[in-house]
């Protein structure tokens, strides 16, 4: 507790000393970003967090090589939303990052408060979800350095749709969109297969390199042979002792969507699949966690991250393209269609009642307790589909949580009252289950 506390103190006086340089020396804030980043990178390659498994370990090591690799080379870096599919840019050599990815890294070294200003500053309305908030103000500023390649498409929600074509404006930059219908079909998949090759020809236009179709071919295989193992792997998490924090949850998101169909990410989830069977019993309380898990709130990291009678069994975003309603309706013979269908039938993607029917799916088999379903300030998706997810889990059995807050701004969330909340919650769960503290056998 005393070390969460003492870390914290110092990041923040680091982010706060960042801030107030924003407007006077972008250039600066960039390179004293990028030296904190490359100073966590290290320390995820020779002095590994010993509290994690070694897939947590390497989640780590592995997202802050991709995200401080591509800041490092804006010259190959592709700024895309979340749930596209990477692997064209990845087969191409190319660094996709994310929004997300961006804005947690920034929310990480505490500066995210100065960055959201810029973008409201510049007309960004602050109830805007301040994953893009964060994100805009990085390129309003000039902080971040232009990439030469925006890329996006509608999954999940219209933010997407508004900061990318707001960036495009800012950097100047070439911007490649994708339309995905909601209904899953096999004439949607057609439809955005021939988007995502045209998104891959404008990137090879763009960078001036030439995509090999056979290696494209293989990451594209690869990445179904992946999600199959993380599938195997939920089943594996069922009152055992994960050794994990939010952190760790927000890491494998990340492998999940911007790594996708690289032998590291394949690698990665083999190692949780297979160290799963050696983990200790755990008698305490699983969570399934809905939408990314506020990372950076002390209180609820002494209550999660540091507690060994609590745990997150799974976080959904880090499962949404794995398929629970049977196989694929196409083999992956071609990756266009593969890619395709994989983003067609995304738990994001369509009504809120997937993304239901997927959280059931994930509580069902990772033996979750109780179900906390995070509001994310800005994100109507999450906020819609909230009452749902309540309705439909506590239908289940499962007592649920819907409790607001900001995943990447501290000043989104009011920390005293979360905390109260989360901690009568898992007291009221904890009776229930007729459990005492302490859960690991
Ligand atoms: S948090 Fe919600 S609003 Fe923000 S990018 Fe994700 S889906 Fe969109």
């Amino acid at each position: 507790m005393a070390d969460t506390g003492r870390s914290a103190q110092v990041v923040g006086w680091f982010g706060r000393t960042l801030d107030r340089h924003i407007a006077d020396s972008p250039d600066g804030v960039r390179r004293a970003l990028l030296a904190g980043f490359a100073l966590k990178r290290w320390q995820t390659r020779h002095l590994p967090s010993k509290g994690l498994l070694p897939s947590g370990q390497m989640a780590a090591r592995l997202s802050l090589e991709h995200i401080v690799g591509a800041l490092e080379h804006p010259d190959e870096m592709v700024v895309t939303s979340i749930f596209l599919p990477t692997e064209p840019f990845l087969a191409m050599g190319l660094r996709p990052v994310t929004a997300e990815a961006l804005s947690q890294f920034v929310s990480g070294a505490w500066a995210e408060d100065g960055f959201a200003r810029a973008a409201e500053d510049a007309g960004v309305p602050d109830t805007f979800c301040s994953y893009h908030r964060v994100l805009l103000g990085t390129a309003e500023s000039g902080v971040m350095s232009a990439p030469p390649m925006v890329a996006s498409c509608s999954v999940a929600c219209d933010a997407n749709n508004l900061t990318f074509s707001a960036l495009q404006r800012i950097w100047g930059c070439s911007r490649s969109y994708v339309d995905v219908p909601y209904e899953p079909t096999p004439e949607a998949c057609r439809y955005v297969a021939g988007q995502l090759r045209s998104c891959a020809k404008q990137a090879e236009e763009t960078f001036g390199r030439a995509l090999d179709e056979d290696l494209l071919r293989e990451m594209c295989a690869r990445s179904r042979e992946t999600l199959e193992v993380a599938r195997h792997s939920l089943a594996g998490r069922a009152r055992r002792w994960l050794d994990n924090d939010m952190t760790t949850e927000l890491y494998f998101a990340l492998a999940e969507h911007l790594m996708l169909g690289t032998p590291e990410a394949h690698e990665l989830y083999r190692t949780l699949d297979e160290e799963q069977a050696s983990m200790r019993a755990f008698g305490g309380t699983s969570l399934l966690w809905v939408h990314m898990p506020p990372y950076h709130l002390v209180p609820f990291q002494q209550m999660l991250n540091e507690s060994d009678d609590v745990q997150i069994a799974c976080c959904d975003m880090g499962y949404d393209l794995v398929p629970f309603d049977g196989g694929w309706w196409f083999g992956d013979g071609d990756p266009w269609l593969s890619m395709a269908e994989r983003l067609v039938r995304c738990s994001f993607n369509g009504p809120a009642t997937r993304r239901v029917a997927q959280a059931r799916e994930l509580a069902r088999l990772t033996g979750a307790d109780a179900a906390v379903v995070f509001c994310h300030w800005g994100c109507k998706q999450t906020m819609g589909a909230a009452q749902l997810m309540r309705e439909a889990l506590e239908a289940d059995g499962l007592p649920v949580l819907v409790i607001d807050g900001d995943g990447c701004m501290r000043s989104g969330c009011s920390a005293g009252q979360m905390s109260t909340r989360l901690t009568a919650f898992l007291e009221m769960v904890r009776t229930r289950s007729g459990r005492e503290m302490g859960g690991i056998g």
